[in-house]
């Protein structure tokens, strides 16, 4: 079978593989729409996560079951399923513990597509675990609002579940790609008042008043600390949530987020050794500013429930998709488009 791959640091093309095998817990599922992101790019171009060698990419995807294992038993060749990004291994002590996306083989190990095995940019692709890992797609939704739930809805909305975001609080969203869009829509969701949106692009800024920002910080215009402390009188944000921003952003969050506040990441820093944290603004270590971090969560659970949101005509994550590609081979033009991020992109989507 055909899929597009990270030959090695900095380098992708298509290559030639077995078909995968399933086996008695898996699937086989072939892809009806992909979607790449972000985090391909840290993957390939800053060697984020190590040398990967002919490493079949991309971890976004909806498609149709080809094959079954054996003991598979809520699912049968032909079913229309959304695939999490993050697919774990269920039966791990980590997860009994609640940390499903990280288990024993070591971090971030729930996330095997494009780390640990092959990812979804092929013919067909491997899901482990399918009765605990995959979830049936509706025929009411369509395959792009079902392609942004394997990771930019679970993911922004993890963003919000980490800040632990309250009804009234007063929110700021670091990054308003698709990520961070979600997460605004998360926040609106989960009651917060104002709501600040970071970010440059107008394409990014139309959207995210669309999901509730009552705010836009433009970090080109000034520092983002300053022009955030300015509008709330000095006194900061109950709720950071980081889904974008450049090296110091982790140290901008803490310098804006009040005493008792709490700050959600889920950027993917992609390069450097350690990141600062303000030691005075962060009360010498004292100042009960929590910083929580972490993976999507993934698994079949979580993704019925994101599916009850559009479903019930909650959320519409279309909004993000702002390039539609055709036929597999589309894939390589929708990464180039997430590298090089045009004024005019949020996320590309290949309907294969
Ligand atoms: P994008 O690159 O599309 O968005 C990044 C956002 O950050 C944009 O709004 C951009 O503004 C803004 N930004 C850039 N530089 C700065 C800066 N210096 N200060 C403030 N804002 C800035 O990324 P995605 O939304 O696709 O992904 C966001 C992050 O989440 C990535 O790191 C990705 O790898 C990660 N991720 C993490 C996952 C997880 O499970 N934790 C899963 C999926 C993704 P503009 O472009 O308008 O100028
Ligand atoms: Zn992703």
């Amino acid at each position: 079978m055909k899929g597009f791959a990270m030959l090695k640091i900095g380098q992708t093309g298509w290559i030639e593989k077995e078909k995968p095998k399933a086996g008695p817990l898996d699937a086989i599922v072939a892809p009806l729409a992909i979607a790449p992101c972000t985090s391909d790019v840290h993957t390939v171009y800053s060697g984020a996560i190590g040398e990967r060698s002919n490493l079949i990419l991309g971890h976004e995807a909806v498609g149709k079951i080809v094959e079954v294992g054996s003991e598979v038993k809520d699912f049968k060749p032909g079913d229309r399923v959304v695939v999490p990004a993050i697919t774990p291994d269920w039966r791990s002590v980590e997860v009994q513990n609640g940390v499903p996306a990280q288990h024993s083989k070591g971090l971030l190990t729930g996330w095997q597509f494009s780390n640990y095995k092959d990812g979804v940019f092929a013919e067909y692709f491997h899901v482990n675990d399918a009765d605990m890992n995959l979830a049936l797609m509706p025929d009411s939704m369509s395959l792009e609002q079902a392609v942004m739930l394997p990771d930019m809805v679970t993911t922004g909305f993890h963003g919000a579940e980490l800040a632990d975001v309250q009804y009234g609080a007063t929110v700021c969203v670091i990054g308003i790609g698709p990520v961070g869009l979600m997460a605004v829509a998360a926040s609106t969701m989960r009651g917060a008042g104002r709501l600040f949106a970071v970010g440059s692009r107008a394409k990014c800024v139309a959207v995210a008043k669309e999901y509730g920002a009552t705010d836009i910080v433009n970090y080109k215009q000034g520092d983002i600390v300053a022009q955030v402390l300015e509008a709330t009188k000095g006194k900061g944000v109950d709720h950071v949530i980081i889904a974008g921003g450049g090296e110091d952003v982790l140290a901008q969050a803490v310098n804006m987020v009040k005493p008792g506040g709490s700050i959600g990441n889920i950027n993917y820093f992609g390069e450097g050794d350690s990141l600062p944290v303000p030691r005075l603004a962060w009360g010498c270590g004292m100042a009960h500013k929590a910083i929580r971090a972490g993976l999507c969560p993934g698994g079949r659970g979580r993704m019925e429930r994101l599916i009850s949101l559009i479903v019930h005509g909650r959320l519409d994550p279309s909004k993000l998709v702002s390039h539609r590609l055709q036929g597999l081979q589309g894939v390589e033009k929708g990464l180039a488009l997430m590298k090089d991020k045009p004024a005019d992109v949020i996320k590309p989507v290949v309907l294969v």
